[in-house]
């Protein structure tokens, strides 16, 4: 249980190590998109044995959850960095210094997406003490015994929250110098 936003910044900071090569949209949404099973399972009230559903495991992060991310990068990034423009700013849509409001390509998208999934279903393996990684072929992976105690889960998010911020606030704005001669 990081907090879903909170996967941003595991995702951020692969996007930084190659930023004009990742898609940020993609890497984004990738890293965010398993927990949209979440309020599904409450309100259906479907239980499993892991807390997680098909959107946590491999088989259903690589086919479903990539499939939404996709589309949601197509069809729902663009009005929201649209907006995010509007209200802040050309430079407000800048990421260590590249321009992020831009749509890549499919194949950079794609990248992004797995990369963002498979980082999301990794880090959530620090708060969880089984994922269902396999599922449907085996039973879930049991992680370690202190995976759901109260401390560790705070210790994590509070990690992950320093990181998340102290990424914006080095990040966010950043435009790259395009000057002559630089
Ligand atoms: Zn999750």
């Amino acid at each position: 249980m990081p907090l879903t936003p909170l996967h941003l910044a595991p995702a951020w900071s692969v996007f930084l190590t190659a930023r004009r090569k990742w898609s940020f949209a993609g890497l984004s949404i990738g890293s965010v998109i398993p927990d949209a099973e979440i309020p599904i399972l409450y309100a259906t009230g479907i239980e499993t044995q892991t807390g997680h559903g098909i959107m946590h495991s491999l088989l259903g992060a690589l086919t479903f959850d990539a499939m939404l991310a996709v589309l949601a990068v197509y069809l729902l990034y663009p009005a929201l960095a649209g907006w995010w423009e509007g209200r802040f700013g050309t430079k407000w849509v800048h990421f260590g210094g590249v321009d992020v409001g831009d749509i890549d390509k499919l194949p950079r998208v794609i990248a992004g997406v797995y990369a963002g999934i498979v980082l999301h279903v990794g880090v959530d393996f620090l708060t969880h003490t089984s994922m269902p990684y396999l599922w449907p072929f085996a039973e879930p992976v049991s992680t370690f015994s202190f995976a759901r105690d109260f401390w560790w889960l705070i210790l994590v998010n509070m990690i992950l929250l320093a990181a998340l911020l102290a990424l914006l606030r080095i990040h966010l704005g950043r435009m790259e110098d395009t000057a002559p001669g630089k």
